[in-house]
C-alpha cells in the first residue's frame, strides 16, 4: 500500500472531535510514509485532512473538479493539484492513485464517493480496502442499517465484511495493511454459495 484516500466532510460538522480526527488522520498517513489522496479542497474536513498531512511532511494529492474550484477552494500547498473536468474524471483518478479508500465523517458527498468505490469493490474491479472511521459513533447507525440489509438478504456477509470499521485511524490503517479481498466474486449462483 503506498496511498490512501481519504473521503471527508466539506464541513466541519458539529462537533470539535471531527476536525481533530481528520487532523489525526492526515498527520498518521503521512508520518506512516504514506501519500494522501483526497478531493483538493481547502474547505472543512477535507482542509484539516490536507494540512496536517502536508505539516507533517507528506505527499499530498487532490483532485478537484473545474468547476468546484470556487466553492471548495482549491488547495494551493499540495504537492500536486489535479484539476479535472468533472466529477466522475475526479473519482477515477482518486481510485487509480489510491491503494485503500477511508471515509470520515462528512454529507452525502462523502457517502456517494466511498459507496462508489466499496461497491467498484464488491463487482471485483479492484481488491482495495475501503472503511468507515466511526469517530464519535457517527456512523452508527449507516453501520446498523448496512447489517439490516445483509440480514435481510441484499447484500453477502463476505461483501458486508468487505467494508472496514474503526474507530481510530490507527486501528483503520492497520485494517488495510492486513487486508485481503474475497475470493468469490458477487455474481455466484445461491446453489454455489450453499
Ligand atoms: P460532502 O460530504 O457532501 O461535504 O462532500 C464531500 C466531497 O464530496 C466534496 O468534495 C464534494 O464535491 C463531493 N461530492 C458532493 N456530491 C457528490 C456527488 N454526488 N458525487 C461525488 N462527489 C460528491
Amino acid at each position: 500500500m503506498r496511498a490512501i484516500c481519504v473521503f471527508c466532510g466539506s464541513s466541519y460538522g458539529s462537533r470539535e472531535i471531527y476536525a481533530d480526527a481528520a487532523a489525526r488522520t492526515g498527520h498518521l498517513i503521512a508520518e506512516q510514509g504514506y501519500t494522501l489522496v483526497y478531493g483538493g479542497a481547502k474547505v472543512g474536513l477535507m482542509g484539516k485532512v490536507a494540512d496536517a498531512a502536508r505539516s507533517a511532511g507528506g505527499k499530498v494529492i487532490g483532485v478537484l473538479p473545474r468547476a468546484l474550484q470556487e466553492k471548495e477552494i482549491g488547495h494551493e500547498g499540495l504537492s500536486e493539484l489535479h484539476l479535472v473536468d468533472s466529477m466522475h474524471e475526479r473519482k477515477a483518478l482518486m481510485a487509480d492513485l489510491s491503494d485503500g479508500f477511508i471515509a470520515l465523517p462528512g454529507g452525502v458527498g462523502t457517502l456517494e464517493e466511498i459507496f462508489e468505490v466499496w461497491t467498484w469493490g464488491q463487482l471485483g474491479y479492484h481488491g482495495k480496502p475501503c472503511g468507515f472511521l466511526n469517530i464519535g459513533g457517527y456512523f452508527d447507525d449507516l453501520i446498523a442499517f448496512l447489517d439490516h440489509q445483509t440480514r435481510e438478504g441484499f447484500t453477502r456477509d463476505v461483501m458486508r465484511a468487505m467494508a472496514q470499521v474503526a474507530e481510530t485511524p490507527e486501528d483503520m490503517i492497520r485494517l488495510f495493511e492486513n487486508y485481503s479481498p474475497p475470493s468469490a466474486p458477487k455474481w455466484i449462483t445461491r446453489e454455489e454459495e450453499t
